[in-house]
C-alpha cells in the first residue's frame, strides 16, 4: 500500500493512493496512517492534488557513514558504532518543493537515502522485533552544507537548514527493504547508484541502536545513510532520489530567500 499526504482545496488529509500514472487516485483516510488505518470519502485524482511530505515527524534520526564507500570518498573510517545526529522537522519539505541554498554555504550536497518511517511509539526495540514497529518507506534526502559541516564539527546547523530533509513521494508499506536500489540524479545525470544491502549497520539494527536511547513516535524518520557520490547541488539544479520499489522525489534548488 502506498500511503500519501496531500493538499486538496486548502485541506490537508492522508491518503491511500490507488493506480499508476494518469489513472492514479487518492483516498483520505480517517484520523491519520498510524493504527488501524480506515478510508472514507471522495478518491481524487492524483493529478488535482498536492502532495506533501508523506510523514510528520517530530523527529528525523539520521546515520552518518552507513555506506563504506561513502566513508572512504570524504576522507572518514567507517565507525563501529553507527553516527547518530538529528535533523530538525522544521527542514522537512514535500516533494516537488524547492531546497533554499543557504547564503552561509558554498557548498551543498545531495544525499539520496533510503527513509523509514515509524508507525508506533516504541523504546528499547530488539533488533529481531525491529521490523515491526515500522510503518514503511520512503525516499529521502539528506542535504548537507558540507563546508559547515567540516568548520562546526556538530552537524546540526550543516544538515538543519529549513528545506534541508525532503521526503516523499509517499510511503510503501509492503516491501523488503534489505536489498534496494538508492540512486541520485542531478539534471538528469546519474551521480548516486548504490544498494541497501551495502549498509554497513542494517535497518532492524538501526532501529534496535536508535530506540535504545530515544522514544520513536509515529510519523518519525530513519535516514539510513547515503552510498557513495555524493557531491554538490548549485541553485537552479533539479535533484531526484529514487529507491527502488518506492518511486522518485523530485525537487528543484533555488536561492534561500530572506528571513521571516
Ligand atoms: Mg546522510
Amino acid at each position: 500500500m502506498r500511503i500519501v499526504r496531500y493538499c486538496f482545496d486548502s485541506e490537508v488529509s492522508y491518503g491511500v493512493l490507488h493506480g499508476d500514472g494518469d489513472a492514479a487516485e487518492v483516498e483520505p483516510v480517517v484520523d491519520g496512517p498510524y493504527g488501524d488505518l480506515r478510508t472514507a470519502g471522495a478518491r481524487r485524482a492524483l493529478d488535482t492534488v498536492r502532495l506533501l511530505a508523506p510523514a510528520v515527524p517530530s523527529k528525523v534520526v539520521a546515520i552518518g557513514r552507513n555506506y563504506a564507500e561513502h566513508a572512504a570518498e570524504l576522507g572518514n573510517a567507517v565507525p563501529e558504532v553507527p553516527i547518530v545526529f538529528l535533523k530538525p522537522s522544521t527542514s522537512v519539505i514535500g516533494p516537488g518543493d524547492a531546497i533554499e541554498y543557504p547564503a552561509q554555504s558554498r557548498e551543498v550536497h545531495f544525499e539520496a537515502e533510503l527513509a523509514v518511517v515509524i508507525g508506533q511509539r516504541c523504546r528499547a526495540v530488539p533488533v529481531e522485533r525491529a521490523l515491526q514497529v515500522v510503518l514503511g518507506y520512503t525516499c529521502g534526502n539528506d542535504v548537507s552544507a558540507r563546508d559547515l559541516q567540516k568548520s562546526d564539527k556538530q552537524w546540526g546547523r550543516a544538515k538543519g537548514f529549513d528545506t534541508f530533509c525532503p521526503l516523499g513521494p509517499w510511503i510503501e508499506t509492503e516491501l523488503d527493504a534489505a536489498d534496494l536500489a538508492v540512486r541520485c540524479r542531478v539534471g538528469g545525470d546519474l551521480k548516486q547508484d548504490g544498494r541497501t544491502s551495502q549498509m554497513i549497520h542494517s535497518t532492524s539494527q538501526l532501529i534496535a541502536h536508535v530506540s535504545a536511547a530515544m522514544t520513536l513516535l509515529p510519523g518519525d524518520v530513519l535516514l539510513t545513510g547515503t552510498p557513495a557520490g555524493v557531491g554538490p547541488l548549485e541553485v537552479g539544479d533539479e535533484v531526484e532520489v529514487e529507491v527502488e520499489g518506492i518511486g522518485v522525489l523530485h525537487n528543484t534548488v533555488r536561492a534561500a530567500s530572506p528571513g521571516h
